[in-house]
Parts: structure tokens; sequence; C-alpha cells
């Protein structure tokens, strides 16, 4: 029981100035820490499963672990444990809205929406969003930090833990780009998707991306076989750039033709989000416009209407116009749903809640 952890990679991801974050290391990352600490491996196994399985928020609750082990790891690693600071409940759908305190103070937001094929938490990847979309709320202060992979992880175990129910569905659909995030994102996804731990196969995993080119072709040869969805948004280059600032860096040739690469690397079918606003994307033009570019790709397009926020004037298409729209994709063989707005009730949309609580929080301080 003596000696360092042993060193890793700066990933910084895993260190948090002289601790290491001991939910963010794989199980051989941990075995290869445990074994140098001079441990016998068996013991990885027991922290791991106290971390991932019965998600411990402190190393005091590992009762099958010798005293003196537990203060040692207390003094080596840090536990990264979310606080609950608000939960709001849908009266419509039962949707649960979650206001996580990380242990810098900042806040993030977590989303619990329950399905007929089980129960999907929709986390949040980044403490704000550097991309600059023009519907979205978690932007509009830009990028504040990566979230760790602890951290990403640990919504999902609250949750779990809070309703006392299985989380079967995984969405990286929150506040934050994950693929901006990407290191930190592939080794939540190995935690999550791993053989010991919440075990949430990756089939049921799906990252949402707004289209970071680089990032999505490194994402094809990564070996998984989560879904990948692209905010597509708008069917030209000019109406994707009015709405979309990445749209100025990469062009919709570049993003679709990652698409299929990404398709034809794993096989995954894609899901391309597009979100309708009126008078901006959701013409009969457009539908046509979308078609065309879909033609040749293995996807569907999952159709959001937009969701306004406060900042901005962007209005909802009406229910005809979605309909319309959706109509016309069908016609075009393209294949369509319509996303069924959740939690409308509760600032379901992203971003949101957690810009409430921080103004609710300015004003009193004022
Ligand atoms: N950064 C990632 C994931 C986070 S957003 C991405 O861009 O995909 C998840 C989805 O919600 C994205 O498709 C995003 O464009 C969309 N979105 C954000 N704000 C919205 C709003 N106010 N109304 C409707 N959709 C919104």
């Amino acid at each position: 029981m003596s000696g360092e952890p042993a060193a890793l990679g700066a990933a910084d991801g895993v260190r948090d100035m002289d601790r290491i974050d001991i939910k963010s290391l794989t199980l051989e990352e941990l075995t290869g820490q445990v074994k140098a600490m001079g441990l016998p491996a068996y013991r990885a196994g027991q922290i791991y499963q106290w971390l991932h399985e019965k998600q411990a928020a402190s190393f005091g609750e590992m009762s099958n672990l010798p005293l003196p082990l537990r203060t040692q790891l207390g003094g080596q690693y840090e536990l990264a444990a979310l606080k609950q600071a608000d939960v709001r409940i849908s009266a419509i759908d039962g949707t649960r809205k979650y206001l996580f305190a990380l242990s810098d103070g900042n806040v993030i937001e977590s989303v619990l929406m329950r399905y007929h094929y089980g129960n999907s938490v929709c986390i949040s990847s980044q403490v704000g969003c550097r991309m600059g979309c023009r519907f979205c709320a978690s932007t509009l202060d830009g990028l504040e930090r990566n979230l760790r992979p602890s951290e990403m992880l640990d919504q999902i175990y609250r949750i779990g833990q809070d309703t006392g129910e299985r989380v079967s569905h995984v969405v990286v659909m929150g506040s934050g780009e994950p693929l901006d995030n990407y290191d930190n994102l592939l080794r939540f996804i190995r935690i999550l998707s791993g053989e010991k731990g919440l075990c949430v196969g990756q089939r049921n995993i799906t990252v949402s991306t707004c289209g970071l080119v680089p990032q999505m072709l490194r994402l094809a040869e990564e070996r998984l076989q989560i879904t990948l969805a692209l905010s597509l948004h708008a069917a030209s280059d000019e109406t994707r750039r009015r709405l979309m600032p990445v749209a100025n860096r990469y062009p919709l040739r570049e993003v679709l033709d990652a698409c299929k690469v990404y398709f034809e690397k794993t096989g995954r079918r894609m899901t391309f989000e597009y979100s309708l606003v009126r008078g901006v994307n959701d013409s009969p033009d457009e539908a046509q416009a979308l078609a065309r570019l879909l033609k040749d790709q293995h996807g569907h397009v999952n159709l959001i209407p937009v969701n306004p926020i406060q900042e901005r004037d962007y209005v909802q298409s009406g229910r005809e116009a979605v309909e319309a729209f959706k109509n016309h994709l069908e016609k075009n063989g393209i294949n369509v749903t319509i996303r069924r707005e959740m939690g409308r009730d509760i600032q379901g949309a992203c971003g949101q809640l957690r810009r409430s609580y921080i103004r609710e929080k300015e004003d009193k301080d004022d």
C-alpha cells in the first residue's frame, strides 16, 4: 500500500491539479494504478465496482476496502460527485430536468426522458459552448470549460440513483459540443459501455455534433457502434451559415461526405437533426433541397420545431408547416420523424434552465 499512483498521460480529463480524477480512469488504467501502489489487482475491480456500479459518492462508503486504503485513496485521488442543485418534473410527460453543481461551482443541466423503450438521459458535455448556433441558449455566454469523463458519467449515475430506475439510453445532446471535447468524450463512452459499470450498450448511445469534420472522421475510425447525429438545420450553405457559425468552417459538402464515411466505416445509420425555424429554413423549396442533399445518405431526418429562447427572436414553425415539410421529404423517399417535445413546461430546451438559474443568482447577488 505504498508508492505514488502510476504516472498517467497529460489528458486534461484525468488530472485535476495534483490529484488524479479516479472516476475518469478505465478499468485497465485503474488496475495499473493499483498495481503501482503495490496492491493486488483485484482491488482495482472492487474500487471500479464502487465507482461505476454502486456509484459511491465518497471513498468512505467503500466498505470492503481496508480503512487505511480508503484513507490513502482519499489523499491521492479526487472523486468527482455532482450535487443536485435543482430538479423540475414535467406535469405533462414526467420528464425530469436536473441542475447539477460541479466541484468548482459551475452548474450544468441534464434531462431524463421516459420512453416506451426505456429511460433516456440527455447529458451535457461542456459547461457552455463555443459553437455559437444562433437559436441555442447553451452558447450565449461562450465556453466555460470541458466536462471531464467523470462529470459526464455522474450526470447519469445521479439520475439513476434519484429515480431508482435503470437508464438504458444516453444521448449527448445537452449543452456543449461533444466533439469539441473529443478525448474526454471517448473515455466517457468506453467507461459507460464497458463490461463492468453501467454497461449501456453503444447502440443505445447517441452523440450529436454540429459538424466538426476532422473529429467526425476520427470518430469513424474508433470502431464504436454509437449513433452519430448531425445537426444539419439547413439544406444550403447560405442558410446554414445564418444559423450556425461552424458552417463557415465546414461547407455542407464536406460535412455530408464525413457522414457517408461514418456510415461506411461503422455500418451505423446517421440521424440528421433539423430544427425548423419559421421563415428561415421551413419552406417547401428547402424541403426539396434537403431531399436532394440526403438522397444518397444512409439515415433519417429528425424534425424539431425550434424551441424559442428569450434572447433571440426566432419563431417556431407552425404545425402545418412542420407536417408539410415532413410530407415533402417522405414523398421524396426520406425517412422522417418529428421529435416529440418533452418537458415543455420545465424549460426543456438546451441551456435554458442553467441560464435562468445563473440569472436568478446574479439578481440575488446584486
Ligand atoms: N453541440 C451538439 C449537441 C448539443 S445540441 C450539436 O450541435 O448537435 C442538441 C441539438 O439541439 C442540436 O441539434 C441543436 O442544434 C439543437 N438545439 C439547440 N437549441 C435548440 C432550440 N432552441 N430549439 C431546437 N433545437 C435546438
